[in-house]
């Protein structure tokens, strides 16, 4: 099989749908940036995974009050493993060390899940034997794993495939089950979602065609609680995303949006955002935290103190013109070394200002703010013709 030059994955595509543009600079070798939403769920998937293939062959099978202390150890690896990723991220704010106890409440509420799943009756965590999680071992018929397509193009890593169990623990099919350590939906599930999940069990059944009955499921830990994702398959529209997803040299269209704005890491390399902003296709920036595109015209290194010119967008190539709109800025923590850093290096000209909290007099930047230099890439790509 020939490896395609571009795969899509559910999250690709979820951010190819949301703004093309936004995929196109996901793939531009970018520094990233970390966040500790990713980091809690990265370390809770890796301990449910370590507990799936706990080696317990040598334990006594009615030991118990081993599992909450067990669980902990397992999650405590994998935290300084990851906080070390998070510190090593080009672009990050402050390592919230206290969100560990979000981290075990998350693992032990996925735990639950599984334990749920494994139809052993409702027994507490400190109770649950050696024995009994064997038998919850026993359901899981993969923890982490990747699905591919038989042509490549489609690729997507499984959080975990469990059997489904009659009450008398016959089993009955398949779940494919996505672990969600995010907010719980407050209706039903996304329509992102149902099609993520639905695409892990339409993947699952084009590779195993003599499959039994597959249920595809988001496993919400913070419940915890189970959302059944169903409808018709999803390959057809995968495989004509796909088509639109070469990477080329051209930026794809961006595709300015409120939602897809919003979080958006690639603002500092984007124009549209800004120039949608400017000309009213966006909101004015005008909540208790806004972004902003500015020249810097005081900084004091030493107290952190900004005197700025605000910026409006002239085209949607990256071109600037002031606003004459001068504003006070206080920089602390990690806005102020990024600050410093950006006002040391060879960059001259706009400076991108992310989640500036502009409720009081001066406007305050701090941990939770970014400093970049204005760099909208549409413009290198122009310069480089
Ligand atoms: S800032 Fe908005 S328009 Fe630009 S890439 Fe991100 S989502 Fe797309």
């Amino acid at each position: 099989m020939t490896v395609p030059a571009h795969q899509l994955s559910p999250s690709s595509w979820n951010n190819y749908e949301s703004c093309p543009r936004k995929y196109w600079l996901s793939r531009q070798r970018l520094p990233r940036k970390a966040g500790m939403a990713a980091t809690i769920g990265t370390a809770v998937h890796d301990s449910v995974e370590d507990m799936c293939n706990l080696d317990l062959s040598s334990r006594d099978a009615d030991e118990v009050g081993w599992l909450p202390p067990t669980a902990k150890a397992i999650l405590d690896l994998h935290w300084d493993k990851e906080k070390e990723i998070f510190l090593g991220t080009p672009r990050h704010p402050a390592f919230k060390d206290g969100e560990i106890i979000r981290a075990h409440d998350l693992l032990i509420g996925s735990l639950n899940l599984l334990i749920s799943n494994a139809k052993i009756g409702k027994v507490r965590m400190s109770e649950v034997s050696i024995a009994q999680w064997r038998m919850v071992q026993d359901t899981v018929l993969a923890a982490e794993g990747t699905l591919r397509s038989s042509c490549g193009r489609l690729m997507g890593r499984l959080d975990l495939l469990v059997k489904e169990l009659d009450e008398d623990r016959n089993p009955v099919g398949w779940i494919v089950a996505d672990l969600k350590t995010g907010k719980m939906p407050t209706g039903g599930l996304y329509d992102t979602v149902s099609r993520q999940l639905r695409f892990y069990r339409d993947m699952l059944l084009e590779i195993n065609p003599n499959a039994p009955k597959v249920r595809a499921q988001g496993w919400y830990s913070a419940g915890p609680k189970v959302y059944e994702a169903e409808g018709p398959s999803v390959l057809d529209d995968a495989f004509r995303a796909w088509e639109g997803m070469a990477i080329t040299k051209e930026p794809l269209e961006a595709n300015p949006d409120e939602d897809a704005c919003r979080f958006c890491e690639w603002k500092a390399w984007c124009p549209s955002w800004f120039y949608s902003r400017t000309n009213g296709g966006l909101p004015p920036s005008e909540g208790l935290f806004r972004d902003e595109v500015a020249i810097v015209l005081q900084f004091d290194s030493a107290s952190g103190a900004c005197m700025v010119e605000l910026l409006s967008s002239k085209d949607e190539e990256g071109g600037i013109i002031p606003s004459g709109r001068t504003i006070g800025i206080i920089c602390k923590g990690q806005s102020l070394d990024q600050m410093r850093e950006v006002m040391e290096s060879d960059h001259r000209g706009a400076v991108f200002l992310g989640s500036i909290r502009s409720n009081s007099r001066p406007w305050a930047m701090g941990d939770w703010s970014e400093v970049l230099p204005w760099t909208p890439l549409l413009e290198s790509v122009r310069d480089r013709k």
